[in-house]
C-alpha cells in the first residue's frame, strides 16, 4: 500500500538517477558565503593571508539559530569580502586560493560509541559541524530537532525527493545506505522518540528494496512507500501521508507532534558523527537544456556556478536562466560567480525555451488550480484579490499557508503567474504588518511622552 496526500501534480520528472555521481574537481577559488542558513549570518573567523584546513571553521554565530561554515578546501584566504550570494545580494564571503592538498582538519574527531548514543552530543555535533536541512529550508537542524523534543512523538524523514531532475537523495540511498540508516538512527536518537517513518515514494523502490534489506528496524526505523506525486515532499504533505495527521492552517509540524528531516540531512548527521566531517560537500543535479547532462555531480561548496557548468561539460546552448534546486520550487540565481551552498541540491542551466509565460494571461475559471493544490487553497480567488491590492482578502482566503509549490501554476491552462503572485502577495503582507507594527510602536511611545 502506498501513501500520500489530497491534490498536487505530475509533472515530467525529467530524472537520472543512472547517471553514476561524479566528483567535481574542487575550484582555484572557493568563495564560502556566511550566510547558509536561516538566522543569524556567520562572521568571519579567519583574515587574509590565513592558512586554513579542509574542514576548518571558519565562520559562526553564538546566536541560537545559526550554523558554523567550514572551508571545503585547504589553502589561503584571499579575501573576505561581500561576494554574489546564489539567492541574491552581495553577502561576506571568505575566499580560498586552493592548495589542492585537502589538508584536513582534524578539531572534528568522531564521536565516541556512548557519545553516538547521546542526544546531547549528537546535537552539540549536528551544530558544531553546520548541519543545516539540505533539502533546501537550510534550517538549522540542531536547533529544530531541540525544539521538538518533548513535542514530537514521530519524526519524518523526507525521501520523497518529488522535484523534478533532482537525484541526490536517490543516490544517497543507493550508494550510502547503512550509513543513512544510521544517521536516522542518531537523528531519531537525538529527538528522543522510539521510531522514525521513512517516506520514500515509490519511483526509487530500488532503494526501497536495498535500504530494507539494511534491516531498517534495527535502527528503530519504517519505511513508508509513497505514491510519485508532487509535492509529496512538502513538510506538512510527508506528515499526511506518513502519519495522517493533518498540520491546519498557520499550524506547524511539531503542533501535531511531528518533526520532518531530509534524506540528505541525516547523511550529513552521520558524516558529522561517525566521520568528525563537516558539511562541505554535497552531490548538486547539474541538468537543463543549456547544458549536456544530467550530472549528478559531487561537488564542493563554494564552487561557483559557472565552473560548475564547465565541469559538467560546458554549455551546449546559451544559458538564459541558471535555477538553484528543482523547476517547481527553485530560485533563480543571477550570477555564475555566486557559488553552490550547503542548500544546494541541483544546479539547472535553462535556455528559456522552458518558459510558459505567455502576455496579458486571462483566467477561464477552469478550476484546475483548486483541484491540484495540496494545501486546500483556492489560487484562482487569491489571484483575483492579489491583482485588486486586497489584504484583508487575501488574508481571509490564507495566502501566507501557500508554500509556494508551484502546482496551481503547473496545472493552469491560461498560465497564469500564480505562484509569482502569492510570492509578492506573501512579503506585501509582511511588509504591512512590519510598518503596522513600528506605527504602533511610535504612537504608544508618543503616548508614554504626554
Ligand atoms: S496556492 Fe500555493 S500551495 Fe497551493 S498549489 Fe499554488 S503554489 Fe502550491
Ligand atoms: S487554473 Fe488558471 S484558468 Fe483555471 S481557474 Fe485557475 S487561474 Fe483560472
Amino acid at each position: 500500500m502506498t501513501h500520500t496526500f489530497k491534490g498536487g501534480v505530475h509533472p515530467n520528472y525529467m530524472k537520472a538517477p543512472e547517471v553514476p555521481i561524479s566528483v567535481v574537481t574542487p575550484p582555484a577559488q572557493v568563495v564560502i558565503p556566511m550566510i547558509q542558513h536561516i538566522g543569524a549570518p556567520c562572521k568571519p573567523l579567519v583574515a587574509k593571508g590565513d592558512y586554513v584546513k579542509m574542514g576548518q571553521k571558519i565562520g559562526e554565530n553564538p546566536a541560537p539559530v545559526s550554523a558554523p561554515v567550514h572551508a571545503s578546501v585547504s589553502g589561503t584566504v584571499v579575501a573576505v569580502e561581500p561576494r554574489p550570494h546564489p539567492l541574491g545580494d552581495m553577502v561576506m564571503s571568505v575566499v580560498i586560493e586552493n592548495d589542492f592538498q585537502d589538508t584536513p582538519c582534524e578539531d572534528l574527531a568522531p564521536l565516541t560509541a556512548e557519545e553516538l548514543k547521546e542526544p546531547e552530543a549528537i546535537l552539540n555535533r549536528m551544530r558544531e559541524a553546520g548541519v543545516v536541512g539540505m533539502g533546501g529550508a537550510m534550517f538549522p537542524t540542531a536547533f529544530k530537532v531541540r525544539s521538538g523534543i518533548g513535542k514530537v512523538d514521530k519524526l519524518v524523514i523526507n525521501g520523497a525527493e518529488c522535484e523534478p531532475y533532482l537525484n541526490g537523495d536517490h543516490l544517497t540511498m543507493l550508494n550510502f545506505p547503512e550509513q543513512l540508516l544510521k544517521g536516522i538512527e542518531l537523528v531519531r536518537i537525538a529527538s528522543n522518540v522510539d521510531k522514525a517513518y521513512y517516506g520514500i515514494e515509490i519511483n526509487k523502490q530500488d532503494a526501497i528494496d536495498l535500504l530494507r534489506s539494511y534491516h531498517p528496524e534495527k535502527y528503530g526505523i519504517e519505511i513508508v512507500p509513497e505514491a510519485v506525486k508532487y509535492p509529496q515532499g512538502g513538510e506538512k504533505m510527508q506528515i499526511k501521508a506518513v502519519t495522517g495527521r493533518e498540520v491546519k492552517p498557520g499550524g506547524l509540524p511539531s503542533g501535531v507532534g511531528c518533526n520532518v528531516v531530509s534524506t540528505r540531512t541525516c547523511y550529513a548527521t552521520y558524516q558529522a558523527c561517525y566521520e568528525g566531517r563537516p558539511v562541505i560537500e554535497r552531490i548538486v543535479t547539474v541538468g537543463g537544456s543549456a547544458v549536456d547532462g544530467p550530472h549528478n555531480a559531487l561537488t564542493r561548496v563554494g564552487t561557483p556556478l559557472g565552473y560548475l557548468a564547465e565541469q559538467c561539460g560546458g554549455f551546449v546552448k546559451e544559458p538564459k536562466k541558471i535555477v538553484l534546486g528543482g523547476p517547481m520550487m527553485g530560485i533563480c540565481a543571477t550570477s555564475f560567480d555566486a557559488p553552490t551552498i550547503k542548500g544546494t541540491s541541483g544546479v539547472l542551466y535553462f535556455t528559456g525555451k522552458e518558459d510558459r509565460m505567455v502576455d496579458n494571461p486571462q483566467c477561464i475559471r477552469c478550476g484546475k488550480c483548486i483541484t491540484v493544490c495540496p494545501m486546500n487553497l483556492e489560487p484562482v480567488f487569491m489571484y483575483m484579490y492579489y491583482s485588486k491590492g486586497d489584504y484583508e482578502n487575501l488574508e481571509k482566503f490564507h495566502v501566507n499557508d501557500c508554500f509556494e509549490c508551484g502546482s496551481c501554476s503547473y496545472n493552469c491552462p491560461a498560465r497564469m503567474p500564480l505562484t509569482h503572485a502569492f510570492k509578492t502577495a506573501k512579503l506585501m503582507l509582511q511588509a504591512k504588518a512590519t510598518k503596522e507594527k513600528a506605527e504602533a510602536a511610535a504612537k504608544a511611545a508618543k503616548e508614554a511622552q504626554k
